[in-house]
């Protein structure tokens, strides 16, 4: 585990006394950008290659992650989705042929899809009755997010209002380590893609909660299980594909409020934690074969 590292100085390299780095961090908190997503391929034939089948696994990874609620084989037991007037008859069908409960909210716009009415009404107390960590706590459990990453959400991600904490998920992961001593730079080596998050912005992660580090064994299983319904339910090839995609060596880098993401192939930016000092993570891993969902 990394100690992570904010700015300590000041734009002429003097360090900042305690009380003013802590100025920075509650400033800071309070400054929230507008959510930003940019793409561009770096070539046309890398696009072709993968634009289309990165899309398809989008739509598998959020068919499976609803699929999830109905399947034994997850501890997920509820969704909140978003609802419109084209997607509300699609959901009526889907609760009953998966023996589902559905809820409206919020003038409905929002809904919640569960497993039965107990843990709708347990979903919707949560929502309206609770705030702040005894709503994520509730909610994060329904929603079958793991003990330990909801865990690290509370204590290291929600208290510090980091909106995009991958660098502090980075320091907190075993198989990373600092870049020549430096650590704002880190190298998070030989580690498997079910719970890499490097991509989230862009829809391409098998998980969609933030794991409490690269190596939580409990997320792997969450991203697994997730590649599996995506298998049983005809997005084999798009599962593998993604785990294809999510172990290349990629570079993320973070600095004001902008991330970029960058592979042989893609570049990318989002909006994320504001950073006064650049923070990198090189993600490599050794090529091998195997490890997608399963073959044909
Ligand atoms: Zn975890």
């Amino acid at each position: 585990m990394i100690e992570p590292k904010y700015a300590d100085t000041d734009v002429n390299g003097d360090d900042l006394s305690a009380t003013e780095r802590q100025w920075i961090r509650d400033e800071t908190n309070r400054f929230f950008p507008e959510e930003y997503v940019k793409r561009n391929w770096k070539t046309g034939p890398g696009r072709d290659q993968w634009c289309d089948v990165l899309e398809r696994a989008k739509r598998g990874t959020s068919l499976a992650e609803w699929l999830s609620v109905a399947d034994d084989r997850s501890d997920r037991q509820a969704i909140s989705v978003e609802l419109n007037e084209q997607t509300v008859p699609n959901w009526m069908e889907r609760i009953s042929e998966y023996d589902l409960h559905f809820y409206q909210i919020d003038d409905q716009s929002r809904g919640i899809v569960a497993a039965n009415t107990d843990v709708a009404d347990a979903v919707l107390e949560a929502e309206t009755e609770l705030e702040g960590e005894d709503r994520d706590e509730v909610l994060g459990d329904l929603y079958g997010y793991p003990d330990c990453c909801r865990e690290f959400y509370v204590d290291r991600v929600r208290q510090d209002d980091r909106r995009d904490p991958l660098y502090e998920i980075a320091c907190n992961s075993d198989s990373v380590s600092p870049i020549d001593g430096d650590r704002e730079r880190l190298l998070a080596e030989g580690v498997e893609p079910w719970a890499n998050v490097l991509y989230r912005q862009f829809g391409w992660t098998f998980i969609s909660h933030l794991p409490c580090s690269f190596d939580c064994e409990r997320s792997f299983d969450v991203g697994e299980t997730r590649g599996e319904i995506m298998a049983d339910h005809g997005f084999r090839d798009a599962a593998n594909h993604l785990w294809e995609w999510l172990q290349l060596p990629m570079t993320w880098t973070a600095f004001k409020a902008l991330s970029h993401v960058r592979n042989r192939y893609f570049i990318g930016s989002a909006s994320t934690s504001c950073y006064w000092s650049e923070k990198e993570i090189v993600w490599k891993r050794p090529h091998q074969a195997g490890g997608q969902i399963v073959d044909e």
